[in-house]
């Protein structure tokens, strides 16, 4: 996916260059797609290179936890002291995949939140939320753009207002595509909760958002829209309802 992703780059820079032709576009035309295309260069070739790595990675060992969690084909656990993230994370895709976690997790929080917090991660595993993820990013933030750019080329504007009235129309678009982009993955957060409430039990996944809230790895953001994951007391309501 990566190479395509740098072919399809390298077309469209060669385009806004006009080393390649596309009379069918005009500069405008090609400048924002060579905007929007640079948006999507961090999800399609910077981050898949960080993603399959397990440099730096060091290998779980913690017989007791390794013994009672089943994991997916393909998956191994680490630990891994980052600064910057501090919780439990996966990274690869479904066939080939590492949950990471953090050192302090695997000193601070008893073995049960572990397991409620490693299934959490399995499920994002099984349902390739991370390559489902990249996907729905490029839609929302890039192709969505694109399209209505393209789309306008179409209309012919007979009137400035109309053409204000397009670009209006088109932000709302650009940003409830945006929205939905976010509203997706908060709530695939909540069906991980679920699952991994399902093969533990509703009190120790209530306990271990609790266990992160008090080590700070769990943050509320009053940018609720936004953010990539709910609120606590939203994830606790999910999960006295499961
Ligand atoms: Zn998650």
């Amino acid at each position: 996916m990566r190479i395509l992703a740098i072919l399809i780059y390298l077309l469209v820079v060669l385009i806004r260059l006009n080393i390649v032709k596309a009379p069918y576009l005009d500069e405008n035309t090609k400048s924002l797609i060579f905007i929007f295309m640079t948006l999507l260069v961090p999800t399609f070739i910077i981050r898949p290179i960080f993603n399959k790595s397990t440099k730096n990675l060091v290998p779980l060992n913690y017989k007791e936890l390794e013994a009672s969690v089943a994991l997916p084909k393909g998956t191994k656990m680490y630990t891994k002291a980052s600064l910057l993230i501090k919780g439990m994370y996966v990274k690869g895709n479904r066939s080939k995949s590492s949950i990471v976690i953090h050192p302090e997790l695997i000193e601070k929080v008893p073995i049960d939140e572990l397991r409620f917090l490693i299934y959490h991660e399995v499920c994002h595993i099984k349902n390739n939320d991370i390559t489902k993820n990249q996907l729905f990013r490029a839609l929302s933030y890039g192709v969505l753009p694109i399209l209505l750019v393209f789309i306008s080329g179409f209309i012919e504007f007979t009137s400035m207002n109309l053409f204000i009235a397009y670009i209006v129309l088109a932000v709302i678009i650009y940003l409830s595509g945006i929205l939905l982009y976010f509203l997706r993955i908060r709530h695939r957060e909540l069906t991980c909760d679920s699952y991994a409430s399902y093969h533990t039990s509703r009190e120790t996944g209530i306990r271990s958002l609790l266990t992160l809230k008090k080590l700070g790895v769990l943050k509320d953001t009053k940018l609720v829209l936004f953010a990539s994951h709910p609120n606590l007391d939203k994830r606790i309501q999910n999960l006295e309802n499961s």
